[in-house]
């Protein structure tokens, strides 16, 4: 089966290189030249654990990376992983679905029946959309040369290999005998991990062999692309959830992750998704949550749960910056320091993460802010041109001659910090760890006065 990725982004290049390690030929197709020849010199495109690696085996052997359509003659199955941003509205801009749809029906072949399958994240109607620009642009009959199909992708950053190998479930939405039939075939190799021996010199994360195998789930097209948002958009209310709980720990003295670990011990509930933030962001979650109200509202059936969960996020930003300010007093003239741009440890994505929001309030405040990510800084450097910051090569680096520390991401990184010079360089050594994944006895004796979200007693 030869196979196309369209899109070299966190999900097309990931797919692409999964799939050429499980023996397809699969070419992966992006109009950005610099990230084609990235892949073509054996490097990721972006920062994935593992990724680099991969890349560095097939490529040339089963994976190709190129500008051009070419490869869209020969291939048997086509996934479309382009970006589906927002609108200023918050309704999902398909202009790249829309362009890539366009240059697929140009180049499909009419000597082989073709499946495209959307797995980027796109609202209900989508792949009726993405066919009739295929069928307009190719002069082919859709669900008899070709035809769209849905096929969500549910990687997380960090885990993105580990998802694509060993994920929890495969959804496909088609009620096409011959496209369910390839996509079942294709997806065999994952189901019943075929062909993953060579594959798995690659693994640099630990996996069981005996772990269940993935779930199978096939529907039809609307169904399933209704579940990507309604799977996300949930997730959004759990987190905004235990973050609200949070805020009344601390009014009440109660200690909220204990209060997550009991409440999780419930499998109803389920532990996952209950740890304090300051709040969720990032590439999904935002314009997610905000397309799928935007429909609901045009659609006359408001999603009044996911309006209150995102009103209630922006209200968790604020209110960290709250507790910066409550803890400085006037920020006019003091010095802050920011460890982690992005919305999660081991990624480089920064794109519409918490930091933005925070960063730019602070600043607006009066405040003087040194940032520091592992991974993150070039793309919110770009992103954020706006925001006058300082960007700093180290933790220690950031955190110089500052009155306050504030962790916003909780890369391992920090964790192994030696906080006990950290809190030496600093101005004034207070450390607000917005995801309470610092031993406060720990930083106390490191010589910070400690604060968290929701504790009992570090408030
Ligand atoms: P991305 O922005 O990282 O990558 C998209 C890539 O598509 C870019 O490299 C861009 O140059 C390329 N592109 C745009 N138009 C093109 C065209 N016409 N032809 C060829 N290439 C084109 O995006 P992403 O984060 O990989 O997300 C892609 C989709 O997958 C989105 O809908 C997103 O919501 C969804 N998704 C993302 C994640 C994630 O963790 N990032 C997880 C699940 C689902």
């Amino acid at each position: 089966m030869n196979i196309v990725c369209i899109g070299s982004g966190y999900v097309g290049s990931v797919t692409g290189a999964a799939f050429s390690a499980l023996g397809y030929k699969t070419t992966v197709i992006d109009i950005n030249e610099s990230k084609v020849a990235l892949l073509n010199s054996g490097q990721s495109p972006i920062y994935e654990p593992g990724l680099t690696e991969l890349i560095r085996a097939y490529i040339g052997k089963t994976l190709f990376a190129t500008t051009s359509y070419e490869a869209v003659k020969s291939a048997d199955v086509i996934f479309i992983g382009v970006g589906t941003p927002s609108r200023p509205d918050g309704s999902v801009d398909l202009s790249y679905i829309k362009a890539a749809a366009g240059s697929i029906g140009k180049s499909l072949s009419r000597d082989r029946f073709t499946v495209i399958v959307n797995k980027s994240t796109v609202p209900v109607g989508t792949a009726d959309l993405v066919s009739s620009i295929i069928e307009k642009e190719s002069g082919l009959r859709a669900e008899h040369q070709f035809t769209v199909i849905s096929n969500p992708e549910f990687l997380r950053e960090g885990y993105a290999l580990e998802d694509v190998f060993f994920p929890d479930r495969i959804i496909i939405g088609s009620v096409h005998h011959a496209a369910k039939d390839r996509m079942r075939q294709l997806y065999n190799s994952i189901v019943y991990r075929e062909g993953y021996e060579a594959a798995a010199k690659y693994f640099y994360f630990k996996h069981n062999p005996e772990a269940p195998q993935a779930k199978y789930f096939e529907t039809d097209t609307k169904s399933s692309e209704m579940i990507k948002y309604a799977a996300n958009a949930f997730l959004a209310v759990k987190i905004s959830y235990i973050n609200e709980v949070a805020r009344l720990c601390e009014s009440l003295g109660a200690n909220v992750p204990d209060v997550a670990r009991g409440m999780g011990m419930d499998s109803r509930i389920g532990e996952k998704f209950l740890e304090v933030s300051s709040g969720w962001s990032g590439s999904c979650f935002p314009k997610d949550t905000a397309e799928f109200l935007h429909t609901s509202q045009q659609y006359g059936s408001e999603l009044t749960l996911v309006k209150t969960a995102m009103q209630s996020n922006e209200r968790m930003h604020a209110y960290v910056v709250e507790k910066i300010q409550h803890r400085l007093k006037s920020l006019h003239g003091k010095s802050i320091c920011i460890l982690g741009l992005t919305f999660k440890p081991n990624t480089d994505d920064a794109r519409k993460t918490q930091a933005s929001y925070i960063i730019a309030r602070l600043i607006e405040l009066g405040a003087h802010v040194k940032v520091h990510d592992p991974q993150g800084m070039e793309m919110f450097r770009s992103l954020n041109s706006s925001l006058s910051v300082e960007f700093c090569k180290s933790p220690q680096e950031a955190a110089e001659e500052t009155d306050m520390v504030v962790l916003l991401t909780h890369w391992a990184d920090y964790q192994r910090l030696d906080w006990t010079k950290v809190a030496k360089r600093m101005k004034h050594p207070f450390l607000f760890d917005t995801r309470n994944v610092l031993e406060h006895h720990e930083m106390e004796r490191a010589g910070f006065q400690y604060e968290g979200l929701g504790l009992r007693k570090y408030q």
